[in-house]
């Protein structure tokens, strides 16, 4: 019984948002499989190895492929700072000519999906130099000494081009803090000693800029980022409304969007979502229209789209689900729905439903929080009560024996947001003191009793509004969807005082 909860994006919580549980499973099944693949390709082509290394780095050029700024909606900031390297690369020697020195290494980061690599190849693109690609986490687990040659392997052929763009993704896999003391990954040391070593040896008019790219800019060695390294620092950020409705219209261009597609609500609605999975979203749209065969995209195939990236699929067959368990759905998704809109309408509820998913939830409420910078204590302290909500509510109506398993997933996100609340953003009450001991025990106690705390405020939300979660449950049974506006009829209906 999934809660949707976007604004975890907006937390930098590490983990995916539970509507990527399937795509991880699957990915993570993939990056087995892949690895299995690798470890026996290197067994087998050792010799290969030894005798100069097959660098993977692809020239997009010679694959006829070329981006520019045109293929990047949004993101104007990021596109303005890096305009002077592109004009660099274009022409190095005017630059040479007047004695400036340009950064060698330019670090982009941002959250995943955030358009970063796009950035970087469409550099490329709009200097027109090639464009050479390789990941931090290519590195780990080589043979000592590999990763260095295949480094230097990379610069050579950079330089061999006449210049370009070396572009490194994930570098945090392979720049990561030595402060821990226990690194001692020589393998690792090694790359990077060969990267830093070959960034120092390229001239300042080589044409060469070195493109380095995380989500986890935080845990860098410092190292990383001295001058003559990657001194140029730009963010990537998550689209804003504005930006998110020309990225959806980038990647509409060639897709049959039917005349009742609404963009506009598609760009709000889908707040705290990346361009990838924006671009994914319209991609999922289409292939939905594309098995229906209609022949148009109709908003059927995005609101599915939208709602599979948010809960996962439906689950097809549902014969055996009991009706005891329908019923215990419909009161926990109704806690979480109620709650929502009770502590903060901006917290708009867009759908609410008991079709269990073919990942294992038996239903979900998408609540879509307002576009927001920040956060307060307050509306953190929200966002914890609407996940408690679900279990709340079961325990309201089943009594405190009855509630059951389905609360799983929103009791880790809830501890989540509480531990990033108390540690990260110093909002418990030993606040800041305490942060800087890294009171393991303090921490732990500290979440605990926020959680309770506010479990507590929450079962006395739902209680006093207990008709109203009623004549939600009602409504759920009877109709198993409610979208917003629905919702909003029920518990205007049933609470006519407010
Ligand atoms: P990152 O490197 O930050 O993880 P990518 O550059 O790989 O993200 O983005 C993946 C895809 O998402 C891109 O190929 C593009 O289709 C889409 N995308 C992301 N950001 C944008 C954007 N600002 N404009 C257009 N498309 C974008
Ligand atoms: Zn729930």
């Amino acid at each position: 019984m999934k809660i949707v909860h976007m604004y975890l994006n907006v937390l930098e919580v590490s983990e995916a948002v539970p509507a990527w549980d399937g795509f991880l499973r699957l990915g993570f099944f993939l990056v087995l499989i892949a690895m299995i693949v690798m470890m026996l390709h290197r067994r087998y082509a050792k010799v290969k190895v030894a005798s100069g290394f097959d660098v993977v780095a692809v020239n997009l050029e010679a694959e006829g492929k070329r981006y520019d700024f045109n293929d990047i909606a949004g993101n104007i900031e990021a596109k303005e700072s890096v305009n002077d390297i592109v004009d660099y690369l274009r022409d190095p020697e005017k630059y040479k000519a007047y004695g400036a020195r340009m950064p060698k290494g330019i670090l982009l980061h941002g959250k995943p999906g955030t358009g970063k690599t796009l950035m970087a190849k469409a550099m490329a693109g709009e200097a027109g130099v090639p464009f050479y690609a390789v990941s931090g986490s290519d590195f780990v687990q080589m043979y000592v000494g590999v990763g260095a040659a295949r480094v230097r392997e990379l610069f050579k052929k950079a330089r061999d081009a006449g210049g370009g763009v070396i572009f490194i993704d994930e570098i945090d896999a392979l720049g990561k803090k030595r402060s821990d003391g226990l690194s001692g990954n020589d393998e690792r040391e090694q790359t990077l000693n060969a990267l830093l070593t070959e960034m120092q040896g390229f001239s300042d008019g080589a044409g060469i800029v070195v493109i380095a790219a995380t989500n986890r800019p935080d845990t860098l060695d410092e190292a990383l980022m001295r001058p003559g390294r990657f001194d140029r620092r730009v963010e990537v950020g998550l689209p804003d409304l504005a930006a998110r409705k020309q990225i959806l219209a980038l990647h509409a261009k060639n897709k049959p969007l039917s005349k009742m597609t609404n963009m506009e609500k598609l760009a709000v609605d889908t707040v705290f979502f990346s361009g990838a999975m924006l671009e994914g979203l319209l991609n999922d749209a289409a292939i939905n229209a594309a098995k229906r065969g209609g022949g148009n995209i109709e908003p059927e195939d995005i609101s599915t789209a939208y709602y599979t990236a948010l809960a996962g699929s439906e689950k097809k067959d549902r014969s055996g689900i009991r009706q005891k368990e329908r019923a215990v759905t419909a009161w926990h998704e109704s806690g979480h729905a109620l709650a929502a809109t009770l502590l903060n309408p901006e917290n708009r509820v867009a759908k609410v439903t008991i079709i269990p998913s073919a990942g294992g939830a038996g239903g979900f409420c998408a609540n879509i929080p307002a576009e927001r910078m920040y956060w307060t204590k307050r509306e953190l302290e929200e966002q914890i009560m609407i996940n408690l909500a679900g279990r709340a509510a079961e325990e309201l109506h089943f009594g405190i024996d009855g509630v059951t398993t389905g609360a799983s997933n929103d009791i880790e996100k809830a501890t989540q947001t509480a531990l990033q609340y108390v540690a990260k953003f110093g909002m418990g009450e030993g606040l800041l003191d305490r942060l800087a001991l890294k009171d393991d025990q303090n921490i732990n106690k500290e979440c605990a009793d926020l959680i309770n705390r506010l479990y507590d405020e929450t079962r006395v939300l739902l209680k006093e509004n207990y008709p109203a979660m009623e004549a939600l449950v009602e409504g759920l049974l009877e109709n198993e969807t409610l979208d917003g506006d629905e919702v909003r009829e029920i518990l205007s209906a049933a609470t006519p005082t407010q």
